[in-house]
């Protein structure tokens, strides 16, 4: 099955990027275009129905899915960058991460007023970053219609945070 497959493709990284955290890397499956295409046509086929109108990715990972996706649905694609990398006006928001604070930021005219938002990611821990992310498309006008993530920490109930939005995930640790 092509969700047992994805799984066996991540490989956990011991105390990264700290002592205590097992990292989840998903680069085997982006190195596996086999892979990478069952990853982003399940992404694509959650987005299915939903009348989805722009995809946002979160920095960093969140770009390669987010933009993938945005291509195949022939949508446009809106990068949520962490602080000080966007060049124009934007919305900014502090948030708490699994091992450290962060802030990210978008664009003030990335989104129609009302526009339909996918958010993408690659995985979802706590669900600090994605939280803010929402928050963040919605300030700037979007509206998030769900969050999608290739991997999703169950046992940290990041879900929960997110609610009440739509959580689709690929793949449950
Ligand atoms: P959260 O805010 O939900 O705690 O953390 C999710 C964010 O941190 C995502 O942007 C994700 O890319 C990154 N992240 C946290 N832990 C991991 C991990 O184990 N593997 C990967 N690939 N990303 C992680």
């Amino acid at each position: 099955m092509a969700v047992d497959e994805l799984r066996a493709a991540v490989r956990d990284i011991q105390d990264f990027p700290q002592p205590g955290i097992v990292f989840k890397d998903i680069t085997p499956i982006l190195a596996d275009g086999r892979l990478l295409r069952l990853a982003i046509d399940r992404f694509v086929a959650d987005c299915e129905g939903q009348g989805i109108e722009k995809i946002a990715g979160i920095d960093a990972r969140g770009f390669l899915f987010g933009a993938t996706v945005a291509d195949r649905l022939g949508l446009g694609f809106v990068p949520i960058r962490k602080k000080g990398k966007l060049p124009w006006k934007t919305a900014s928001l502090s948030y708490k991460l699994e091992y450290a604070e962060a802030a990210i930021e978008v664009h003030l005219d990335a989104f129609r007023p009302g526009e339909r938002v996918a958010l993408i990611d690659d995985l979802l821990a706590t669900g600090g970053t994605a939280a803010a992310a929402a928050k963040l498309v919605e300030q700037a006008g979007g509206n998030v219609v769900q969050a999608q993530f290739l991997i999703e920490l169950g046992f940290l109930k990041g879900r929960e945070v997110l609610a009440p939005h739509t959580v689709k995930s690929l793949v449950v640790f």
